[in-house]
């Protein structure tokens, strides 16, 4: 099959492959919409992860099931189906202990555009198939579909994690596809003032129909001592970090929060060796401000989740779709769109009709 890859660190092109074996337990998929990651940008621009050589690119996908394992229960070629981002290996001792996202080694639920081919390609195979693809519903695009398998789980997850107390005052710092999602799941967990830290006028729309109720500018000044502003003194009691850098938003991070409060960081770290916490800020460390952090959750049951959020009318996953391309060679349009970012671009999505 064809597929667009890191070919080394800071160079892309297409390569061939061979179809990989279907194990009894895995199928493989013939995606429908794929849509590039601003952590495929990090795995070949900034080597987040370390050199990758002629890797497939691309962990988000919807797509239809062409061959599964004969051990393989709920899916049967022809099956419509959305494939998480992540997929873990469910027998595992971490995913025993209730960390999917982590089995194997740190990281190792993410495997797709990691240490395995991903999504963008004309096949790419799924371990675990009863566990790691979710039937597609009625009532759902594929392009939004295709939002909930990596942004939504991974903002959402994000919200959850920030331990936001009901009418609590949250701060999202990072107004991507990431950070809008995670607006999203903190008003649905019963965020109260939702502040919003980023500039993209696109974003900046969508923040508000997701949620926010005030929009920081953060190249206005630094966002702890906006939001302190905003809230005469009183910082937030959760922060989700979905965006921003190593030198400054720790730092506005801490300094937002309230004692007792929590930071919660989704963003994929690169750039720097060490995370700077101020120490004064966090109480010389003893403020009772948590730090979490987490890999986006994948499996059956949360796609399904994720559907219903939207199959429900809670919230939109479209609405982070603002470009569309058609035909496998496009890929690679949306992955440089990706890259350079243009103020009018939330995500693309790449719309397929493959043989
Ligand atoms: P994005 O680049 O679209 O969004 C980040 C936003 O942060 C941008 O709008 C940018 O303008 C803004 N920003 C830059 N500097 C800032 C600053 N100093 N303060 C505040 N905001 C600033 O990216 P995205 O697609 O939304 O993804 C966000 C992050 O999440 C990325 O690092 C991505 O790799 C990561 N990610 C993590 C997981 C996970 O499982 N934890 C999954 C997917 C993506
Ligand atoms: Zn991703």
């Amino acid at each position: 099959f064809k597929g667009f890859a890191m070919k080394k660190l800071n160079e892309t092109g297409w390569v061939e492959k061979e179809v990989p074996e279907c194990g009894p337990l895995d199928a493989i998929i013939k995606p429908t919409c794929v849509s590039p990651c601003t952590s495929d940008i990090h795995t070949v621009w900034e080597g987040a992860i370390g050199d990758r050589k002629d890797m497939v690119l691309g962990h988000e996908a919807v797509g239809e099931v062409v061959e599964v394992g004969n051990l393989v229960q709920n899916f049967k070629p022809g099956d419509k189906v959305i494939i998480p981002a992540i997929t873990p290996d469910w027998d595992d001792e971490a995913a025993q202990r209730g960390f999917p996202s982590q089995t194997m080694e740190p990281l190792g639920g993410w495997k797709f555009s990691n240490f395995k081919d991903g999504v963008f390609g004309e096949r790419f195979h799924v371990n675990l198939a009863d566990a790691n693809l979710a039937h597609m519903p009625d009532g759902l695009s594929d392009e939004g579909a295709c939002m909930l398998v990596d942004m939504w789980s991974t903002g959402m997850m994000g919200s959850e994690n920030a331990d936001i107390p009901l009418g609590g005052s949250v701060l999202v710092i990072g107004i991507g596809a990431v950070g809008l999602s995670a607006i999203a799941g903190a008003k649905l967990l019963g965020a109260g003032r939702l502040l919003a830290a980023g500039t993209r006028p696109i974003s900046v729309k969508v923040a508000k129909e997701y949620g926010a109720t005030d929009i920081i500018n953060y190249k206005e000044g630094p966002i702890d001592e906006q939001v302190r502003e905003l809230t005469d003194g009183a910082g937030v009691d959760s922060v989700i970090i979905a965006g921003g850098n190593l030198e400054n938003t720790w730092k506005e991070a801490i300094s937002s929060a309230k004692a007792g409060g929590t930071v919660s960081n989704v963003n994929y770290l690169s750039g720097a060796d060490n995370v700077l916490i101020p120490r004064v800020e966090w109480g010389c460390g003893m403020s009772n401000i948590n730090i979490k952090n987490g890999l986006c959750p994948g499996g059956r049951v949360r796609m399904e989740r994720l559907a219903d959020l939207a199959l429900f009318g809670r919230q939109d996953p479209e609405l982070l779709v603002t470009h569309k391309f058609e035909g496998l060679d496009k890929i690679e349009d949306a992955l440089y769109l990706m890259k350079e970012k243009p103020k009018d671009l939330i995500k693309p999505v790449v719309m397929l009709d493959l043989d």
